[in-house]
């Protein structure tokens, strides 16, 4: 099966909180635990029974041409890129701004889910990497809708102008990127900061966890204390895909 077959990022975090449940020393931890996912066959039933059928076509096939890419890992996972779609069509997105797309998962997710006269601007600092979706993104008829800006910057825009952003670049600069794209986004808009839970490290001892990864560890355990507490917002941090932090601006 294709999950058993690749290495996949999902799977990797749900193996490290199942091992790090079990060796907890806190068992009561585990009494308030009340998630569902306490196997991988779980994890591969979500994803044959509900997410692979119901994925666009042209997004399984920018899945695929991503799969042997070297850094096919940074892809958005397609469970929670289905959740991220029916949100755009909950607040009804028209103008979203994504920061970090690699090859365009969830920019063709973003472009397939937003009305034929919605706007994306999508920021990478990579156009390379952007093109290898770019294709695909032509072929879906969705290219039109998509502004394309590779820098590092988040572009000045009026306040307010953004129905939806979706955060997926650097993850020691979630914390920068907060301030601006908070007023980008009007009240009662969507922030969505991907990988959150960041393959389970945020709930490790540090020495338990590579050094290559500690220090975006780091950021993103001092994100998410200060997102918590950030009373401008709603907050659900989604245990799907590597977490995702959904966040509604109330004021
Ligand atoms: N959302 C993408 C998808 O669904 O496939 C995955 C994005 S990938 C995890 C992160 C991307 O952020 C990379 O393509 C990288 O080039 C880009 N990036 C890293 N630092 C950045 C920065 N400071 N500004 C803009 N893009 C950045
Ligand atoms: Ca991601």
């Amino acid at each position: 099966m294709y999950l058993r077959n690749c290495s996949n990022l999902p799977l990797r975090y749900l193996r490290t909180l199942l091992q790090r449940m079990e060796n907890t020393p806190n068992k009561s931890l585990l009494k308030h635990y009340k998630g569902l996912l306490q196997s991988i066959d779980l994890y591969e039933y979500i994803m044959e029974t509900s997410v692979y059928p119901r994925e666009p076509a042209p997004l399984k096939e920018l899945r695929i041409a991503t799969a042997n890419h070297p850094w096919f890992f940074m892809s958005a996972a397609p469970d929670a890129a289905q959740l991220m779609g029916m949100l755009l069509k909950i607040v009804n997105a028209k103008k979203t701004i994504e920061i970090g797309v690699y090859t365009g998962y969830s920019l063709l997710l973003t472009a397939l889910s937003i009305p034929d006269d919605g706007k994306i601007v999508a920021i990478d600092i990579n156009r390379e990497t952007y093109e290898i979706g770019l294709p695909i993104i032509r072929k879906a008829g969705v290219e039109h809708k998509i502004d394309f800006i590779e820098s590092q910057a988040i572009p000045k825009e009026s306040e307010g102008s953004f129905d939806f952003a979706f955060v997926d670049a650097n993850k020691d600069d979630y914390m920068n990127y907060h301030e601006r794209i908070l007023k980008l986004v009007k009240v009662g808009g969507l922030i969505i900061y991907d990988n959150t839970l960041w393959r389970g490290t945020v709930a490790l001892p540090e020495e338990a966890v590579s050094e290559d990864r500690r220090d975006s560890r780091r950021s993103i355990i001092e994100f998410n204390k200060s997102i918590a507490i950030d009373h401008r917002l709603e907050i659900s941090l989604a245990p799907c895909g590597d977490g995702m932090t959904i966040c509604r601006r109330i004021c």
